[in-house]
């Protein structure tokens, strides 16, 4: 049996593991490489190994890095199966189309600007491929053996990092002996709201583990709740509006679930809450479909409350118009929209609005990257540019942290001290993470298997 790694080795993007034994061929995930397009398009290209010889992919969840090359697989002869959970087809289902859009309005773009002589420029994929693939998905449910082939079998486990994601467990037979192969996708951390927590496995041959915060240990983020009900209740009393900026996924859902816990509790005053941006209120709908399949405190808050995604008050605004018209509101609001960096999306338009006045807040809940509008205001800079202006910044910028969707350092520790206690594994395979977070978690659970852990770079293969 080999595995050979064509994504996420030596980075954070692109997760792609091509697994072979003699009779099958089989990917884990197959992901976008993300990033700068000159950098990543021909990453994004090219398959190392031919589509049309994979026989299944099996899928951890379905933020893009993971699922977004699943149409280019389709359109370059793939034809098998794509086992996932439901969430996680409902929730690929919509991103991937979503991505195509995006590659088609970005390849239209780039070919109406290029130089006179340059070939056209295509999309990777098209909506129709995205539709496509997605029928090819097939469920699996959380917790059971599902078996696959006479010598296939699969287990998921719940991983706590969005609706839907899975550790997977994937048991093989190669020459009369089953191997176990354990994949982590992305493990969320403990006790973050909705999710239920990531499981922990026992003893396995070969562990593929992400490793995005194995060198780090997030800052304690203290009560997410009541940070947010401070922020929210001292701008209403000042006149002013709050601006979150979020992810259409996960996040958004998060910060909307919070906000109906306060409104439960009867802490927070009525202020009008909008939700501005399609792709998270469609988003949403998929969410409140799986309510059930969520934690303890959700189940419980459904015994009295049929929607932990709505309240009096909140809209979930479709129209351009509609979010055009917030801009001339005075009273105070809330509005929540993407995208979570205020690169780009409906946001720019709310922060372009909110800036200039003292009495408004702008809440960061996530990551910043450099060079985004949102790190500049997380540094609060005193000026601001937006749309290539520079605007005087007079509003209040905030910062919640606790809602990374990745466990840190010590997640992981905790995630791999509960293999050990059960077995440990035989060999690890350290993937998903910058060299430096890849190195410190391989020291991290060294402990925890039979052979130094490997750090590897894209195309290499081991037996196993
Ligand atoms: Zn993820």
């Amino acid at each position: 049996m080999k595995i050979t790694f064509l994504g996420a080795a030596g980075e954070v993007t692109g997760s792609q593991h091509l697994i072979e034994t003699e009779t099958k061929r089989l990917l884990l995930d197959c992901g976008l490489f993300q990033g700068r397009d000159s950098e990543t398009r021909p990453k994004n290209e090219r398959f190392h190994c031919d589509p049309r010889h994979v026989d299944c992919v099996i899928l951890s969840h379905a933020h893009i890095d993971h699922s977004g090359r699943l149409p280019a697989l389709y359109r370059a002869g793939f034809r098998g199966p794509v086992y996932c959970t439901r969430a996680t087809a409902d929730i690929a289902t919509m991103m991937l189309r979503d991505s195509a859009r995006i590659q088609e309005e970005d390849a239209r773009y780039a070919t109406k600007k290029r130089e006179a002589g340059e070939p056209k420029i295509c999309p990777l994929y098209s909506e129709d491929d995205a539709r496509k693939v997605c029928r090819s998905f097939e469920y699996v449910a959380m917790g059971e053996w599902e078996e696959l082939a006479s010598d296939m079998r699969l287990r998921f486990r719940h991983a706590g990092h969005i609706l839907g994601s899975a550790i997977c467990e994937l048991d093989l037979l190669e020459d009369g002996q089953w191997k176990r192969i354990v994949f982590t996708g992305d493990l969320g951390h403990r006790d973050k709201p909705l999710l239920i927590d990531p499981e922990t496995v026992e003893r396995c041959d070969v562990v593929i583990t992400e490793s995005t915060y194995g060198n780090r240990v997030h800052r304690d983020a203290g009560d997410v709740k009541a940070e947010l009900l401070r922020v929210v209740s001292e701008t209403v009393s000042r006149g002013g509006r709050v601006v979150i900026p979020a992810f259409s996924l996960g996040r958004t859902q998060v910060i909307v679930y919070l906000l109906n816990q306060l409104r439960n509790e009867n802490t927070l005053c009525r202020v009008p809450v909008y939700i501005d941006s399609p792709l998270a209120t469609r988003l949403t709908e998929i969410y409140r479909d799986h309510q059930q399949d969520m934690d303890d405190d959700v189940r419980t808050t459904l015994r009295f409350d049929d929607d932990v995604f709505d309240f009096d008050g909140l809209t979930y605004i479709r129209s351009r118009d509609e979010s055009i018209a917030l801009n001339r509101v005075e009273e105070p609001f809330v509005v929540i929209s993407a995208s979570g960096m205020c690169e780009n999306g409906r946001v720019v338009h709310h922060i372009k609005h909110a800036i200039r006045h003292e009495q408004n807040t702008i809440l960061i809940i996530g990551f910043q990257g450099r060079h985004t509008l949102g790190r500049q205001l997380v540094e609060r800079r005193d000026t601001i540019a937006i749309f290539g202006r520079s605007c005087e910044r007079r509003c209040q910028v905030e910062t919640i942290n606790g809602l990374s969707a990745h466990g840190d350092a010590e997640d992981l520790r905790w995630w791999f001290e509960n293999l050990q206690r059960r077995g440990g594994a035989g060999k690890a395979f350290i993937v998903h993470g910058e060299d430096t977070a890849a190195a410190a978690l391989s020291q991290l659970i060294a402990d925890c298997c039979d052979e130094s852990p490997i750090v590897p770079q894209m195309g290499d293969s081991f037996e196993i």
